[in-house]
């Protein structure tokens, strides 16, 4: 189904979106990218997501994208012999390895990874953030540390430790399982949370063997400091927002957002943006005047695309959060200034063969003023350097491969059509001609641009 934006929506499922008529209902609001939330849900659950998405798609003659989050290493204390304890500023607290339920002196930290890379003076952050602490001395078994903001703890709850470079790899043996399921489904990505550095994208490429497409999710201070080696290695990248903003001062999130989207950007990877962006819409059916102006800020910026978390997994008003997040969306690409400002921002060409064509393909279609330009292609690399450009009219992409037109709907102003392969230059018009006038991008008397970078690579203006 065709949208008239060119920034994509991601929406994560859960229990308040999983049927199929919820699912179907999501999509018909303008979703394009489904996310499968592994820190939820069972296997089963999200088999019957992945099928009921998957049917939805061939219903309706498209291609929706499905993402698979891997929880990823979260560290989190054990439980309290009354299940909750009241810490107050000042106190001396310990965490240790002993499971047994902890008191008001101590609690359980069952991971001596952690206790190994602490360091006196270290911060330690619990649930969300709330609670913080210091370190005041660390053995191998335990850690003594200083409650620097108090409050209530109860049982399980998480732990950050920002700053410091964890011995741990960004996939868990939980993510490992989690992941042999995902790809044996046939997801066409796959989300890594908590990436460190350069490596444990590395590593979780080679598991992942070209299978699906590798989300890095940037929520450590420490993977802003490797931001350039970890967009390189990776497919796409998410602005998590929500642990960022518990592992750095929220003051620092804004601006590090921008020079997230700025990087991918003259790198050439699409770029999520995600977390609490329509949070009040959880309970309210209508958002904040901020969460709008966000909304709008990441879509001026030149984010591929906007992520809802609980808004569609878990909220009271997951389909009208989708409905407000695409009408945001397609208000502020329609401001000339968000025009104006992409054009002259990070997507000049580079200089490459593909550049060139992509470079030469948009220049063609905002002189003809064509409605579409229509892109043969067998590459996910020729597809993110032509969204990349953002040309003014969207790109149809015309391929043979269903993994690639399903991969294909995350990037930016990108809208995919499978189709038998055509080598010459002549069927490659009629039949672009043909996909762009069924799929409702051009009519009788429009111009399209073809974009061919199979047989030979070349760019061609049609009418209809
Ligand atoms: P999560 O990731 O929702 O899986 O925690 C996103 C974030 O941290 O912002
Ligand atoms: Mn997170």
């Amino acid at each position: 189904m065709r949208r008239y934006r060119s920034g994509k929506i991601v929406s994560t499922i859960g229990p308040a979106s999983c049927s199929p008529e919820n699912l179907e209902r999501l999509f018909l609001n303008g979703v394009d990218v489904f996310r499968l939330n592994f820190s939820h849900g069972s296997h089963e659950g999200h088999a019957q997501v992945y099928e009921a998405i998957r049917a939805i798609g061939k219903k309706h003659n498209c291609h929706p994208t499905i993402l698979a989050d891997m929880q990823g290493p979260k560290l989190r204390v054990g439980t309290f012999e009354n299940d909750k304890i009241i810490l107050e500023s000042g106190d001396i607290f310990r965490f240790d390895l002993d499971p047994t339920p902890g008191n008001t002196q101590r609690v359980n930290l069952p991971h001596p990874e952690i206790l190994e890379a602490l360091q006196v003076g270290t911060t330690l952050l619990l649930d969300d953030g709330k609670l913080r602490f210091e370190v005041l001395s660390c053995r191998p078994d335990y850690a003594e540390v200083k409650v620097l903001v108090g409050g209530p703890l109860s049982n399980r709850k998480g732990v950050n430790v920002p700053h410091v470079m964890l011995p741990i790899p960004a996939l868990t043996e939980k993510d490992k399982k989690d992941l042999d399921f995902a790809l044996k489904l046939g997801v066409d990505w796959v989300a890594l949370s908590f990436v460190q550095s350069a490596k444990d994208v590395e590593q979780a490429k080679h598991i992942i063997n070209g299978k699906a497409g590798v989300v890095s999710k940037l929520e450590k201070p420490l993977a802003i400091k490797a931001l350039e080696p970890i967009v390189e290695i990776s497919d796409a990248i998410m602005v998590a927002r929500g642990d960022l903003g518990v592992e750095m001062d929220p003051e620092e999130v804004p601006s590090i957002q921008r020079r997230i989207i700025n990087t991918c950007h003259r790198m050439g990877r699409p770029v999520i943006v995600a977390t609490q962006m329509l949070e009040s819409m959880i309970t309210s059916p209508s958002p904040t005047r901020a969460e709008v102006s966000d909304v709008a800020t990441a879509v001026y910026s030149g984010a591929d695309a906007t992520m809802l978390s609980a808004e569609s997994a878990s909220g009271q008003y997951p389909f009208e959060a989708v409905s407000m997040m695409s009408r945001v969306i397609k208000k502020t690409e329609s401001d000339p200034y968000c025009v104006r400002r992409l054009e002259d921002d990070t997507q000049l060409p580079q200089k490459t063969v593909i550049d060139a064509i992509c470079s030469a393909a948009k220049n063609a279609a905002e002189f003809s003023g064509a409605t579409a330009i229509a892109l043969f292609t067998d590459s996910f690399e020729s597809i993110v350097r032509c969204s990349r450009m953002r040309p003014l009219c969207p790109i149809v992409l015309i391929t043979d491969s269903e993994i690639l037109a399903n991969k294909a709907g995350l990037c930016n102003g990108v809208y995919a059509v499978c189709s038998k392969k055509e080598f010459d230059c002549e069927a490659m018009c009629k039949t672009a001609k043909v996909l762009t006038a069924e799929h409702q991008f051009a009519n009788v008397g429009d111009n399209i641009v073809v974009l061919n970078d199979i047989s030979e690579r070349s760019v061609t203006i049609c009418k209809l």
